[in-house]
């Protein structure tokens, strides 16, 4: 099993800091923006840090083949108004992926904004072939969708036929989402024969293990802890434990929890404990409250 969570890259410590807290979750991976994911503003990357990093995962079995980044979810591709920005930060965050030697990009596709769909998934191909070249080590992941608002690619179809017009191949996968293909509207239980049957498992680089708040077909998107939301602790386990996804990484992005301090609201990470109770295939209905007293 490649599990592992979501995990901060600080300026100080860049990698070196994300694979320290990665450990500290027991993850033999884990996935991060190279800066805050609502801006576009980014620090140098510094490569002693770099290798540093990569020492410490070498000493720790985490295959950087299976390290993650997730691109800033402001970057919009399916609006061709902001196109030049879309492409030329793109091309510049896949420069950074590479410096790192990270080799998966996990990128929204966007939300059409009133163009309609058509347009929205006309103007993604096009940002999509502007940025992929032929000599680039990165796979660009398109994670699927909620559809919550005008959001595109919620549909296993519209992602077949997005991957099929890029021009050069083979660099555009798919990063599947358990929450958001929830919240399309597939079934939990079905959704990897699904998947299969119209883009093919042979497409899918990543996948995104969240339960969900809301039911299936919401079209709304809030992630919950792994056997606290609609989706269910069974069926999040069902697909982790796939026989044919054995070699696809599974990150957590699951809502940290809070927790009164004083006066103060205090948030801490769950990870560690939903990664033991994933590897355990048992769920522990006292979870959160284990989270509370371990962050003391
Ligand atoms: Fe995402
Ligand atoms: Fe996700
Ligand atoms: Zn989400």
């Amino acid at each position: 099993m490649i599990i592992g969570s979501h995990v901060s890259f600080k300026k100080d410590e860049q990698l070196v800091g994300s694979v320290k807290e990665a450990i500290s979750y027991n993850s033999n991976t884990f996935m991060f923006y190279t800066g805050a994911p609502q801006n576009t503003s980014r620090i140098p990357i510094d490569d002693s840090l770099t290798l540093k990093a990569k020492k410490l995962m070498d000493e720790n079995d985490i295959d950087i083949n299976n390290v993650i980044v997730h691109a800033p979810y402001i970057i919009n591709p399916a609006n061709s108004k902001n196109e030049d920005f879309n492409v030329s930060f793109l091309k510049e965050e896949i420069k950074r992926v590479e410096k790192l030697g990270v080799n998966k990009l996990v990128l929204h596709p966007g939300s059409h904004v009133g163009l309609g769909k058509e347009e929205g998934i006309k103007n993604i191909i096009e940002c999509l072939n502007k940025v992929v070249k032929d000599d680039m080590k990165v796979t660009i992941c398109i994670e699927t969708m909620a559809g919550k608002g005008t959001e595109l690619m919620y549909d296993f179809n519209d992602i077949k036929y997005l991957i099929d017009n890029i021009k050069i191949k083979d660099k555009v996968k798919v990063c599947l989402d358990t929450c958001h293909v929830n919240d399309a509207g597939y079934d939990i239980k079905t959704v990897i024969d699904e998947f299969d049957k119209i883009i093919g498992l042979e497409n899918l680089k990543c996948i995104h293990v969240n339960d969900s708040k809301n039911d299936r077909g919401a079209h709304k998107d809030r992630h919950e802890n792994i056997g606290f939301g609609t989706i269910g602790f069974d069926n999040l386990i069902n697909i982790i434990y796939d026989e044919r996804l054995k070699n696809i990484p599974m990150i957590l992005e699951t809502p940290y929890i809070s927790k009164k301090d004083g006066e103060k609201e205090k948030i801490y990470p769950p990870y560690k404990f939903e990664i033991e109770m994933i590897r355990n295939r048992k769920f522990n209905n006292n979870l959160l409250e284990d989270i509370r007293n371990y962050y003391k």
